[in-house]
């Protein structure tokens, strides 16, 4: 085409010179462009050799024909030149796809357009110029046509239009300003139908009004292409809008191209949404690392520091600079077990995760216990490429754990293990005791009495006692030894590691005596015994329960062999726990069933034989067990709280039966009733003792009660006092079984008593042992002086008799006069006696 125009020009400008066209046909025929020329009628005039060349069609085939379309195409149609010189411009589009016309005809056609070149047997693209030769009155006289083999140039343009169609990237042309044309990768990014819904747009159209940096849109998009155009290739990022109104970031990279002699804007962009979200993520994670309140600590793969954060200075008094590039180990304080590490290290291997405890080293020297959770982190390839760990000071919570721990395993009045972590030292002493083939006692101890101390004295000197037993006990045994308290007064010493059984009697004679000792509480004397039960290890089984359970039995047994001792647990004991356990709940109901009855024991003068009085002593009689005798059930009775109302029966029931001889006509001085502990404690005794007196209208003296001297010692001044008010109801007072406890004489003065029973005990030696002979001589010496009067138990002997009577004891009381008989019997024996003459 450039090539024509200056020849068209040439032909337009000399057309008046040369209008014979000869001079044209001679011009045309020197072309190395190849051109054909048509006369008005359409015939081919000039056929040059090029166009010969291009075409495979030689000028004496062609000149002089209308054939010339069979150069360029398989069947008949028109060529440009034909259009022209036939004057049908219009359909100049419906033969050729791309084609360029100016206004005025003069200047020629251009066309584009592929030709099947029959002739040459392939398709070539030829860019087609045509343009009219006019004679001197402006009509038609010729038409030239030119043809440029385009093919190659074309080939690469396309490819190049592929390429730029069917980028996955948005691509624009940017000519003036303006979006000239995209490929189908930005229609779709910015979310349009078609192209030619934005074509002819300035950038800053499709952009919200004002850019990130505050720069508007217009004057931004300005600036950018400016600098494209004067960079030749500028990157940036920028904010478009879709067209519902969404706005996405692209990085979007200009550069400066020359399309066809015209400087445009190649402008390529890309997403960056994604990547912006993933940086904006990653700020984020920034933020969090250096504001998090954990200490977090990340290394490299070779377990190098190469992060901490601010929390890890704070908590290890470290700056990042004396830690980055150092083994995190800089920071162990050398206490974690090896194996926690070694687990470590295995479970990040395994599953890449690890959380646990460690002990750290602050920079102060200062140990620390914390919590760790270790990641392993891989990139896409998995291989490893940082540890993350991030760590809390748990020193606090360590601190409140352990208190709770404290509290979990020890009782909290004592300090001394409680039954929680008893359970589980026994058994590991026990594991211990069997690895080493090495014996080891289980002392179960129980204070005598304890409840008479929290009953009368309250639960704050009860509570006293405790924690004052329970340091004597600690100081008893070894400090591998374990002392427990069960709740209560019970306490479980377990003797770990033994030798030998006597060392056990040794540790059990020692708790007896160091408990044994007065205590002082609240200013004020206290007296206390232990009851000890001992099962073994592996005698007496080998298992916490069944050896806590016989220690269990032997205290009972140690209870019964009358307080303050120790017991081994023997198999017989479990059948007395088993009797025990059966008797405590049938005594709850033995009442109710009328199971109680009273058997009377005949008191004789020592002087004439003579019936004085009688003592009612309790039988039970078992549904099953026939009678059973009142030192089986009374200390359970006394134990569980029942002997209050039992007393209460029997006190009731004796002074029914002494009403009743008084009745009959037997001159009975008094009806003896033993009273327990218990009674003597209760508020209702003095009532219940008026009532019974009142009810049956028995004189006074005809009651006596009596009281043992251990618990006329319990609680002195309240005994007192008590008895003081019995006697002042027309009551007698007797002290039983005395000679076993340790009453002081002076105390003994001050009790407003009328009887002392001399413990059978003493009766029984009396013959053979002289100390027990002295003591009972000196006792009714002594009770003589006092006033007092004496009753002599358990006399079987005609040879106890004479001594008693020797040293003038006033009552007699024993198999000798007669056994505990029913009232019935007893009744029945007197009438008989009545009726003999002898007696009378
Ligand atoms: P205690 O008050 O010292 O009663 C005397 C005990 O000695 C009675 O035993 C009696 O049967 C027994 N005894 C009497 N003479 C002889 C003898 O010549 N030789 C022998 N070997 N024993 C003799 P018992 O009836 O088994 O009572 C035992 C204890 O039970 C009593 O000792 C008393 O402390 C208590 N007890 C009995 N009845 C009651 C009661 O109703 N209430 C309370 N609280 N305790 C009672
Ligand atoms: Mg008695
Ligand atoms: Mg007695």
């Amino acid at each position: 085409m450039v090539a024509a125009i200056p020849l068209r020009k040439r032909l337009r400008g000399k057309a008046s010179q040369y209008s014979d066209l000869s001079f044209t046909t001679e011009v045309v025929q020197q072309l190395v462009v190849p051109t054909f020329v048509l006369d008005a009628e359409r015939s081919v005039i000039v056929w040059n050799p090029a166009c010969e060349q291009l075409t495979g069609m030689t000028a004496g085939e062609v000149i002089g024909t209308r054939n010339h379309w069979r150069a360029f195409y398989g069947s008949q149609r028109p060529c440009l030149a034909d259009l022209i010189v036939e004057n049908r411009l219009d359909e100049v589009d419906q033969y050729y796809p791309i084609h360029h016309q100016s206004l005025d005809l003069r200047q020629g056609v251009h066309t584009e357009n592929w030709c099947v070149m029959p002739l040459r047997g392939n398709q070539l693209y030829l860019e087609i110029d045509a343009g009219p030769i006019f004679d001197a009155d402006g009509k038609l006289v010729a038409v030239v046509e030119t043809l440029r083999d385009m093919t190659l140039r074309q080939t690469a343009e396309s490819r190049l239009r592929t390429i730029f169609e069917s980028s996955p990237d948005p691509v624009w042309i940017i000519e003036d300003g303006r979006f000239v044309e995209c490929n189908d990768a930005a229609v779709n990014a910015l979310g349009y139908g078609s192209k030619g819904d934005f074509l002819n747009t300035h950038p800053s159209q499709l952009s919200p009004p004002v850019q990130p940096d505050g720069e508007d849109s217009f004057s931004k998009a300005e600036r950018m292409m400016a600098l494209a155009r004067d960079k030749g290739l500028h990157r940036f990022e920028w904010v478009h809008t879709r067209a519902d109104g969404s706005n996405f970031t692209a990085e979007v990279t200009l550069s400066l191209i020359d399309l066809a002699g015209r400087k445009a804007i190649y402008c390529a962009w890309r997403d960056i949404s994604d990547r912006k979200r993933a940086e904006e993520a990653l700020r984020l994670y920034a933020k969090v690392f250096e504001n998090s309140g954990e200490a977090i600590l990340i290394t490299d793969s070779r377990n190098r520091i190469i992060a901490v954060n601010q929390a890890l200075e704070r908590d290890t008094g470290y700056i990042a600079r004396d830690l980055l590039g150092k083994d995190p180990r800089v920071l162990s304080a050398q206490r974690t077990p090896r194996e926690t590490y070694q687990t470590m290290w295995a479970a990040l291997q395994e599953s890449g995760y690890w959380q646990g405890e460690l002990w750290d080293l602050r920079k102060d020297g200062m140990i620390y216990p914390k919590w760790a959770a270790i990641s392993a982190i891989h990139d896409e390839k998995g291989r490893l490429t940082n540890y993350i760990a991030s760590f809390t000071d748990i020193s606090e919570r360590k601190a409140a754990e352990a208190r709770i721990d404290h509290l979990a395993h020890h009782d909290a009045l004592t300090g001394l293990f409680n039954r929680y972590s008893l359970e589980s030292r026994l058994a590991q002493a026990l594991l211990a005791a069997r690895r080493d083939e090495q014996q080891l006692a289980v002392m179960f101890i129980d204070l005598d009495r304890f409840k008479v101390i929290n009953d009368t004295l309250g639960h704050h000197a009860g509570d006293h006692l405790l924690i004052e037993v329970s340091e004597r006990l600690a100081g008893c045994v070894r400090e591998s030894d374990i002392v427990a308290r069960l709740g209560g007064d019970e306490f479980i010493v377990v003797l770990a590691a033994l030798a030998n059984e006597m060392d056990t009697v040794l540790v059990a004679r020692k708790i007896l005596t160091t408990l044994g000792a007065p205590y002082e509480i609240d200013g004020r004397a206290l007296h206390s015994t232990p009851s000890i039960g001992i099962a073994l290890y592996p005698a007496n089984g080998d298992d916490a329960d069944t050896l806590m359970k016989n220690a269990d039995t032997a205290m009972y047994h140690a209870k019964e062999k009358g307080r303050n001792n120790f017991q081994f647990f023997c198999p017989d004991m479990t059948a007395a726990a088993t009797e025990r356990l059966e008797l405590e709940r049938d005594l709850r109901s033995a009442l109710e069933n009328q199971e109680f009855e009273l058997h009377y024991q005949p008191q004789v003068r020592t002087q004439d034989g003579e019936i004085h009085g009688v003592e009612a002593l309790i039988r039970w009689r078992h549904r099953e067990r026939g009678l059973v005798p009142p030192l089986k059930f009374i200390p359970i009775a006394e134990e569980t709280g029942v002997i209050e109302a039992i007393g209460a029966w029997v006190l009731r029931e004796a002074c029914r039966q002494m009403a009743a001889w008084r009745k009959e006509g037997f001159t009975l001085q008094h009806v003896a009733v033993n009273l327990s502990a218990h009674q003597l404690r209760s508020p209702e005794l003095l009532s219940q003792v008026r009532d019974a007196i009142a009810d049956f209208g028995l004189a006074p003296g005809a009651l006596e009660l009596e009281i043992t001297e251990s618990v006329a010692m319990e609680d002195p001044e309240r005994a007192i006092g008590q008895l003081q008010a019995l006697r002042e109801s027309g009551v007698e007072l007797a002290i039983d079984d005395f000679g076993t406890g340790y009453s002081s004489l002076a105390y003994l003065k001050m009790l407003p008593i009328h009887t002392l029973k001399l413990d059978r005990a003493f009766v029984r030696d009396i013959e053979t042992d002289e100390n027990d002979a002295a003591i009972s001589a000196a006792t009714l010496a002594l009770a003589r002086n006092l006033g007092l009067r004496v009753v002599a138990e358990g006399v079987e002997t005609e040879a106890q008799r004479r001594f008693l009577a020797e040293h003038a004891c006033d009552l007699l009381q024993g198999y000798l006069f007669g056994r505990p008989e029913p009232a019935a019997e007893l009744t029945a024996r007197w009438h008989k006696a009545a009726a003999t003459p002898r007696r009378q």
